[in-house]
């Protein structure tokens, strides 16, 4: 069985991936946890676990993490809607400023051609 000695790592990396992604999946981030998994192994559980919850967003009023379905912040008990992305809202509209270094390409081209270039 010494031939397949070197099959233990692989094989335990994606085992600890794979944990690392259920742990992710419930944050919203399953491939960065199959990564921090297979990498760091309990580690990385942990980076993902104590990470920030990307299926969560945040309370434009008080600046708190709260639940995407959410209709009031349980911070500050303001009235926030629901399923809106508490970042891309005050980006849209014609009088947009320019995206920035964390704007994406697409967000790019979209502002470029609303501009008319
Ligand atoms: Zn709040």
């Amino acid at each position: 069985m010494e031939s397949l000695e070197y099959l233990v790592p692989v094989f335990g990396s994606t085992i600890l991936g794979l944990i690392g992604s259920i742990i992710g999946k419930h944050k919203g981030r399953t491939g960065a946890g199959f990564l921090f998994g297979a990498l760091l192994g309990p580690i990385g559980w942990m980076v993902i676990w104590l990470g920030p919850n990307m299926r969560s967003r945040k309370c434009p009023f008080c600046a708190e993490w709260v639940q995407p379905d959410a209709r009031v912040c349980k911070h500050c008990r303001r009235d926030i809607v629901p399923g809106a992305p508490s970042r891309a809202s005050a980006a849209s509209g014609p009088t947009a400023a320019p995206p920035t270094v964390d704007g994406t390409i697409q967000q790019y081209e979209r502002w470029k051609k609303s501009k008319g270039w």
